[in-house]
C-alpha cells in the first residue's frame, strides 16, 4: 500500500484523537511502523484547509518573536474564533483549539472539584487566554486550568508561582517550572499515600487531563 501525501496528512489529522497503538492496529502495522509514518507526515508542509483537532488552517501568517518574525498560521476554530498558531504547535498537537478546548476541560474539572462559581468562571477565563508565543520568560507560560498530577493551576501569583488546587482540596502556591517539570504533583498529600496506591491515584487524576 502506498502512503501518498494525502494519506499521510489524514494520519496526522487522526493523531489528535487516537493513540499510536490504536492507529497501528487499524492499519495492521507495528507501532514502530506507525511512528515512522507519523514522522514522515510531520515533515509535510502545512496547507490551507488542513485540519488540526478544532483548528482549520486559513492562511499563512507571521508572529513577532523578540527581534525576529516567525512563521505561523491563521486558523479558524470550530467555535468561530480565530487564532494564530506556530506550525510546530499544530504538528505536535500541543495546540488543538483557539483555547476553548482547554477552557472547556478546565471548567469541567472545576465543576468536578466542586469549586465555587466565582472560581469556575475565573478558571474558564484564564484557561481560554492563549499565551502569546515566543517569550522565553516562564512567567508568561500560561498553565491556568492545566492539570499536573493531583494539582490544577488556578491563578498566576508572582515570581513564576501559581496558586494551585489539589484533589484533596488544599490550595497552595507552587512554582510553575516545578509543575511543568513534573517535580510537584500534589500539595504534599501524595507522600502520605502508600507507594503502591500512589501510581493508581496519579493515573486516575491524569486520565482526567487526557480529554484536553
Ligand atoms: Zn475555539
Ligand atoms: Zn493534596
Amino acid at each position: 500500500m502506498r502512503w501518498t501525501e494525502d494519506r499521510l496528512r489524514a494520519l496526522r489529522q487522526e493523531r489528535s484523537t487516537r493513540t499510536v497503538r490504536q492507529m497501528a492496529e487499524e492499519q495492521g502495522i507495528t507501532r514502530q511502523g506507525m511512528d515512522q509514518l507519523l514522522e514522515r507526515a510531520k515533515q509535510l508542509p502545512i496547507i490551507v484547509g488542513e485540519r488540526f483537532s478544532r483548528l482549520t488552517v486559513m492562511a499563512e501568517a507571521a508572529v513577532p518573536d523578540c527581534d525576529r518574525v516567525r512563521r505561523a498560521f491563521r486558523c479558524l476554530c470550530d467555535c468561530g474564533s480565530t487564532s494564530t498558531v506556530r506550525p510546530e504547535k499544530l504538528l505536535s498537537g500541543r495546540t488543538k483549539s483557539c483555547g476553548c478546548l482547554r477552557a472547556d476541560a478546565a471548567l469541567k474539572r472545576a465543576v468536578r472539584m466542586r469549586m465555587s462559581p466565582e472560581r469556575r468562571s475565573e478558571i474558564a477565563r484564564m484557561g481560554a487566554r492563549v499565551s502569546q508565543g515566543g517569550s522565553k520568560n516562564s512567567a508568561s507560560i500560561n498553565i491556568a486550568g492545566r492539570r499536573f498530577g493531583l494539582l490544577v493551576a488556578l491563578r498566576y501569583e508572582k515570581n513564576r508561582t501559581w496558586l494551585c488546587r489539589c484533589n484533596c482540596g488544599v490550595e497552595k502556591i507552587l512554582h510553575g517550572a516545578h509543575l511543568r517539570g513534573g517535580r510537584t504533583k500534589s500539595c504534599g498529600c501524595l507522600r502520605q499515600i502508600s507507594p503502591k496506591d500512589r501510581a493508581r491515584v496519579l493515573a486516575e487524576a491524569e486520565a482526567d487531563a487526557l480529554d484536553e
